[in-house]
């Protein structure tokens, strides 16, 4: 995208805010707003879009506005989301260049609905035909299923999406979509278990309460009333308008589309009712004659029919939620588990259900969209993944979440630079330096192989021996003592106080988006995230075939198996992944910002949007895109639109426009490091030279 239709005639504020007069995160704010005041919720930062929430629907989605912004001269039009889009479309297709869409900000800021937006329009200006048809259908029917099972209502969103996903869109030489792949990453599991007062679980079981009907519930033995499970929030209010009926029908409508079958849509729906079932199993306590703790289940009942539906002998899932079986130098161990051990591992059992029937989705929905290799492949890729959070109490969750964001940022700047000198060096200009802000100190703390954050608590976890959240916290204090981005006030020999406000449980790591405090309770737990070999085996042994396969170490032949990676390591290398294949392409972004914590229209919270100005970095983003030179633009549109403030371009300039360009630079003055002539375009160092232009072109 070259030029910014950004001093427009009739445009409420600065729609790139490369050219705001003043720069400080205070100017970006009462630009946004003022833009937002007028339903202006688009906005530039070169090729970068934010886009603030409207809370309601704006008229600008139409088919019109996609005939409006295909192929368009951008110079006529207003900011908009699809430009981005087309950009990026035209691009891959014209000029085969692979390309990303980063859609980063934070929850119900909008960035599930922006990938949603890119889609739709990618699919309605890419070819037509029957079986090109097919293809976007498919696609663009994951999204109802993926949110039907990651998405949940919680406070600061109805339809949050507790997983982060990536999604490559493949298209032919012609620009044709041929098919696709999607990544997901770490979706929110402890919600299956978990009651929050004001949220949901995930959507998909209570749509499956209220639109499975008479018969498919007979046959899941369920009862289409939330408050009889326990894993279920109860609270009506979360309950209503969320039409949990009718997305029922789409979503099997969607599952249908994709190419699931009647068998396996039954299936993973007897998953979702075992689950349900699970949260039902009430496990007590009691003491053995040998005054050892133990647990049982009340009430048979329920176990007998999840073993019903998986066909499995109760009795082994009833073992599994009462002993525990640890293999030590060829001899079993058998342990009792006491009451809240019960509980736990038959939470563990429902959280584990879930999550890897959300991953085998995810790989079934690919296998359906995916294409075999061929000739003059180009690739969109979409990512909608979770913003920075610094929430009240931040855990091992957040922790993950924000460094994932912290490689954002880094590659965001990387590659901004790099394109930056791409591009310096396409057009023949001297290459500038650029001065920034650079994080990757803050990436190697947190990943490094061996040294880093991820590393310690891998170590941690895996260390025989008395190991605990303290003596991580501690190992780490000790490691990072002299860190500038790291402070705790525990180390291993002595106790130092930091700093007052900190507490002895947490460590506080100063992000590039701000200092966040990490309580580490539960850190080992989450990354050692162990399911009991007992239940895997249980599962293992059953005959409903899904669930067989997605417990894969239940197999007894596999009992030697090296135990899986933990969730901090796989997080690590499919981050890694991620970016070599977000480096390979050339880079959209949209930012989202989210302007009020009440879900309302035209209400724009000015401390809420400025702190995610912080945390997304724009000022940063600013900064970078005009360290070297603010603006450029193509000869001649820019001829054109100044050519009347010199005597030797107006009227007409009759020979080459970049010649044109040139005499009007020497008439007025403007000195060549200021106004810097490339092969095709004109870049302009600092703002001021191109408002002094503007100004002269208003007086005449
Ligand atoms: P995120 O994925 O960032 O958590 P969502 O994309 O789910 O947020 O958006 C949250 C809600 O905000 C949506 O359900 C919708 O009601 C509203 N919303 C988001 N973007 C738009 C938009 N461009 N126009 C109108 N409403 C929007
Ligand atoms: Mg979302």
């Amino acid at each position: 995208m070259d030029f910014k239709s950004s001093f427009m005639d009739g445009m409420v504020g600065v729609g790139d805010m490369i050219l705001l007069e003043s720069l400080s995160e205070e100017s970006l704010l009462v630009n946004l707003k003022e833009r937002f005041k007028s339903d202006e919720i688009y906005t530039y930062i070169g090729n970068v879009v934010i886009s603030v929430n409207p809370y309601k629907s704006l008229p600008i989605y139409s088919p019109e506005k996609v005939e409006e912004y295909r192929n368009c001269n951008l110079y006529q039009l207003k900011p908009h989301i699809y430009a981005v889009a087309d950009d990026a479309y035209q691009s891959l297709r014209d000029r085969d260049r692979d390309q990303c869409i980063l859609i980063t900000g934070e929850s119900g800021a909008g960035k599930t609905e922006a990938s949603k937006l890119v889609m739709s329009y990618v699919a309605a200006v890419c070819g037509k035909g029957t079986e090109v048809n097919q293809v976007k259908e498919q696609l663009l029917q994951s999204n109802p299923v993926l949110e039907a099972f990651g998405n949940a209502k919680t406070i600061r969103n109805d339809n949050s999406s507790r997983f982060g996903k990536y999604m490559d869109i493949e298209f032919d030489f012609k620009g044709d979509p041929m098919g696709g792949v999607i990544s997901n990453y770490l979706l929110e599991k402890s919600r299956v278990v978990k009651n929050v007062k004001g949220e949901r679980n995930f959507h998909i079981f209570y749509q499956l309460l209220a639109g499975g009907g008479t018969e498919l519930l007979g046959k899941l033995k369920l009862v289409p009333d939330c408050s009889k499970y326990n894993y279920l929030n109860n609270d009506p209010s979360s309950l209503n308008g969320m039409g949990d009926n009718e997305n029922f029908q789409i979503v099997k409508n969607a599952m249908e589309i994709i190419g699931l079958s009647d068998a396996e849509v039954t299936s993973i729906l007897e998953i979702v009712a075992v689950i349900l079932k699970l949260g039902n199993v009430e496990i007590k306590g009691q003491f053995q004659a040998n005054g050892m703790a133990a647990c049982y289940i009340t009430d048979t009942k329920g176990i007998k029919e999840i073993g019903a539906l998986i066909g499995l002998d109760s009795s082994m899932l009833e073992n599994a939620f009462s002993v525990r079986t640890v293999e030590a130098k060829q001899e079993k161990v058998v342990t009792t588990l006491n009451q809240s051990q019960g509980i736990y591992a038959r939470d563990a059992l429902a959280k584990n259900l879930y999550d890897r029937l959300f991953s085998w989705l995810v790989q079934r929905i690919n296998e359906s969209i995916k294409v075999s290799e061929f000739q003059g492949r180009k690739v969109m890729g979409v990512l909608d993944i979770y913003g920075f959070e610094i929430l009240e109490v931040n855990s091992f969750e957040q922790f993950i979440i924000n460094y994932c964001n912290e490689k954002l940022q880094q590659i965001f700047i990387q590659m901004t630079l790099k394109e930056e000198q791409e591009e310096y060096t396409r057009e023949g200009i001297k290459w500038t330096r650029i001065v920034y802000t650079d994080n990757e100190v803050i990436c190697t703390l947190i990943e490094d192989n061996t040294n880093g954050i991820l590393a310690v608590l891998d170590e941690e976890c895996l260390r025989p021996g008395k190991v605990s959240d303290a003596t991580f916290l501690a190992k780490l204090g000790t490691k990072f003592k002299n860190h500038k981005h790291f402070q705790s006030k525990v180390t291993q020999n002595d106790k130092r106080i930091a700093d007052l406000t900190l507490p002895d449980n947490c460590f506080r790591i100063e992000h590039y988006a701000g200092q966040v405090t990490y309580n580490t309770d539960g850190f080992l737990d989450k990354n050692n995230d162990l399911l009991f070999r007992d239940l895997s085996q249980a599962m293992w042994n059953a005959k409903h075939q899904l669930l067989k396969t997605l417990f894969p170490e239940g197999d007894p032949k596999n009992s030697s198996l090296k135990r899986p990676p933990t969730v901090g390591f796989q997080f690590r290398n499919s981050v890694s992944t991620l970016m070599k294949n977000l480096y390979a392409k050339n880079p959209n972004y949209i930012r989202c910002l989210k302007p009020n914590s009440s879900k309302k229209p035209s209400l724009f919270d000015d401390v809420l949007v400025k702190t995610q100005i912080l945390y997304l970095g724009l000022l940063e983003n600013v900064k970078v895109r005009r360290a070297g030179f603010a603006y450029r633009q193509l000869y001649k549109p820019f001829l054109e639109r100044y050519k009347m403030i010199s005597k030797k371009t107006w009227p007409q300039w009759a020979g080459e426009a970049r010649d044109g360009v040139a005499a009007m630079m020497a008439e007025l003055g403007i000195p060549d490091e200021e106004a810097a002539l490339g092969h095709t375009k004109i870049f302009i160092r600092t703002p001021s030279t191109l408002f002094d232009l503007e100004d002269r072109r208003r007086r005449r």
